[in-house]
């Protein structure tokens, strides 16, 4: 991941790797007991659309996770030139199919494809990527089931920021479930640099949830960096490359890096944050790859396996 770190950079890593694996430890225990107390398997619908690389190789990483938890996959590929109605018939399938509890339909569609109104037919209690307006208004309210994966998955990588379990030293197994709680912000500063519905806004509703004292930047934004060097919390969630750098930061402060880009020349993965500039002064820091991506997709199969017990009216497992 980070190999020419020295030992004390390391140990400033927010491991999303480490985290996903924990989680998925957990899911994976819970869901061979739900088989075993109710015959029941999570299933996960997975809808993808056109040839875009990036979209199949991350469709191919959920369905794998998936596997190995032991649900479920169903899946539609449809090609690029595929219509509203077809993309609509294969939701409404998945909607209908008692089998199937969560569903995710890969973004971004086809430009000709309007990605909103599709992802409104998508029924709510089956909605695993926490995108349809009912979850995000339930959000608003503070409450419901299916939240966003990624700002969700910044939100536990925050909690393991804070929960001082040592990844660099131990493995996800030896780390007993419940070790790495919720964590409450209060009196804590948040700065989330973004505000899409995928990602920004829903973020900045979490940490507000929290207790967070929570600014919320963009592209209009004055004095960038003068906002984020007061935050506890930085979260980026831009598109741009490296953009934050070492002098945005406050010292000791955590900095989420939600952002994946890929660098032309070389076809490297980064972030939105200069990592190698902005861990000098972080207290705690995600790197990219391997930070916000791997919990993502924890997100989203814990979403699924929670959407299972709801629609099967199990309370916990
Ligand atoms: P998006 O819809 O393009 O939103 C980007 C946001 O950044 C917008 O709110 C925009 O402001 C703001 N912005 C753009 N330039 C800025 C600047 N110079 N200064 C401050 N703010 C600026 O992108 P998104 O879907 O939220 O994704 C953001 C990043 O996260 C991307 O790199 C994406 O690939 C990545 N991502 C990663 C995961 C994962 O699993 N790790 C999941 C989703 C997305 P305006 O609103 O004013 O335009």
């Amino acid at each position: 991941m980070t190999p020419n770190l020295d030992e004390s950079k390391k140990l400033k890593i927010i491991d999303g790797k480490w985290l996903s694996a924990w989680i998925l430890n957990s899911v994976r225990t819970t869901t061979k007991a739900l088989g075993e107390r109710h015959s029941i398997k999570p299933g996960l619908g997975v809808i993808l659309v056109g040839e875009n690389p990036a979209s199949k190789t991350y469709v191919a990483s959920k369905e794998k996770t998936a596997h190995d938890c032991g649900f479920e996959t169903f899946d539609a590929k449809l090609p690029s030139d595929a219509t509203f109605e077809q993309v609509s018939d294969v939701i409404e399938r998945f909607n209908q199919d008692p089998n199937i509890h969560g569903i995710l339909m890969q973004l971004p569609l086809p430009k000709h494809l309007d990605s909103e109104k599709l992802l409104d037919k998508i029924r709510p209690d089956k909605d695993a990527d926490g995108l349809h307006p009912d979850n995000q208004g339930e959000l608003m309210r503070g409450k419901g089931n299916l939240r966003p994966c990624t700002p969700l998955g910044a939100m536990r990588l925050i909690d393991l920021a804070l929960s001082g379990v040592d990844t660099f030293r131990s493995s996800p197994t030896e780390i007993p479930p419940s070790t790495i709680p919720e964590q409450s912000l209060a009196g804590k500063k948040a700065v989330v640099i973004g505000r899409s519905i995928l990602v920004g806004k829903p973020a900045a509703l979490l940490l507000l949830e929290r207790n967070a004292t929570v600014t919320i930047a963009h592209s209009k934004s004055a004095n960038l960096p003068e906002l984020c060097r007061d935050a506890d919390i930085v979260v980026a969630a831009v598109g741009i490359p490296k953009l934050v750098k070492r002098n945005w930061i406050k010292p000791g402060a955590i900095v989420i890096d939600v952002g994946i880009n890929r660098i032309p020349e070389t076809g490297k993965l980064c972030g939105d944050v200069d990592f190698e500039d902005v861990i000098e002064v972080a207290g705690k820091i995600t790197p990219v790859p391997g930070g916000a991506g791997p919990m993502t997709i924890a997100m989203l199969i814990l979403n699924t396996y929670r959407a299972c017990l709801t629609l099967n009216g199990i309370k916990d497992e």
